[in-house]
């Protein structure tokens, strides 16, 4: 409460109150947005460093916002989150990839993000497979890429999740892999196919040698562990041959292209090669 008078407590600053306010305003916006499906996919393209064939995409949401521009994921998922609203959010955002994705040629995949709390939501499994029925998305083509703080909660929970994703036939990876924690324990004891290593460790490989040496180790991992690895972040031509070099999989990057519309990659599926 704000009162008037020299002797009362400022418990708000005005700058304080604004930033409240607009809060407020972005929920309510939010919350409108989820019920009428207007947070749209857009697509980053995913390819194999060895021959730069294209071999899929990651959705990445975006908010189209009337007044504030797009709205970057990072402000509105959290939102999402913090107001029960991700699992409706993600359910819409797959529904409409999956539709766009079985216009695809079929070798091509689509990764999508879980949040972690969805892991702990024993209705995602059905949720997911009732997209896949309803779309006609071939599972094998579907990837969830789920991060390490999504196992620190209930990994009871979350390892049953996954094994009921994986009888489904959903691909599964590790996202953003090295910033959480207890990760190697993870990727012994969870179904996952793939891991994805995060960007602040791709990006320093070309300046920092232990940046370098961080992800040759990862890579390294993968393979004997009989994942398969997925650099993201990649920029440079210099980085994309480093990886290759190390025999990472696959890569992602503003190098390969950065997140489009749905419109935007039928023009992309006229001009890329794909294996
Ligand atoms: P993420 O899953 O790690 O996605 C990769 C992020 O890196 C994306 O940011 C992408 O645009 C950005 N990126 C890709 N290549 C480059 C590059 O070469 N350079 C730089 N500087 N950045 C690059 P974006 O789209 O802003 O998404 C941020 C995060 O929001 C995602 O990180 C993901 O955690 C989350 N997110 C996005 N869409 C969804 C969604 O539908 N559901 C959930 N739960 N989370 C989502
Ligand atoms: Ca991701
Ligand atoms: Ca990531
Ligand atoms: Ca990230």
């Amino acid at each position: 409460a704000k009162l008037d008078g020299r002797r009362c407590v400022r418990i708000f600053e005005p700058e304080m109150d604004v930033e409240m306010r607009s809060r407020v305003l972005l929920e309510r916006d939010l919350r409108q947005a989820v019920a009428q499906d207007v947070v749209v996919p857009h697509y980053q393209p995913l390819v194999d460093l060895r021959t730069g064939a294209l071999v899929g995409f990651e959705m990445l949401a975006r908010w189209p916002h009337p007044t504030r521009g797009m709205v970057p994921p990072d402000v509105f998922i959290p939102l999402a989150e913090d107001l029960g609203l991700i699992g409706a959010l993600t359910e819409g955002l797959m529904r409409q990839a999956c539709r766009e994705a079985t216009s695809w040629p079929h070798a091509l995949t689509l990764a999508c993000n879980l949040s972690p709390v969805q892991l702990c939501d024993p209705g995602l499994p059905g949720a997911i497979r009732a997209v896949l029925n309803e779309t006609g998305l071939l599972p094998s083509r579907l990837e969830l890429e789920v991060t390490e703080s999504a196992l620190v909660g209930d990994l009871a929970l979350a390892r049953a999740s996954l094994g009921q994703l994986k009888v489904l036939g959903v691909r599964l990876a590790i996202d953003d892999f090295g910033t959480g924690y207890s990760s190697l324990r993870h990727l012994q004891s969870l179904p996952f196919d793939k891991i994805k290593i995060d960007r602040g460790f791709v990006a320093g490989m070309a300046d920092n040698i232990d940046s370098g040496k961080i992800v040759s180790a990862v890579v390294g991992l993968g393979r004997s562990l009989g994942l398969v690895t997925v650099a993201e972040g990649i920029e440079t031509e210099t980085i994309a041959g480093l990886l290759r070099d190390l025999g990472c999989d696959i890569g992602q990057g503003w190098l390969f292209g950065r997140p489009v519309s749905a419109d935007q990659i039928v023009t992309i599926l006229s001009e890329e090669p794909v294996e």
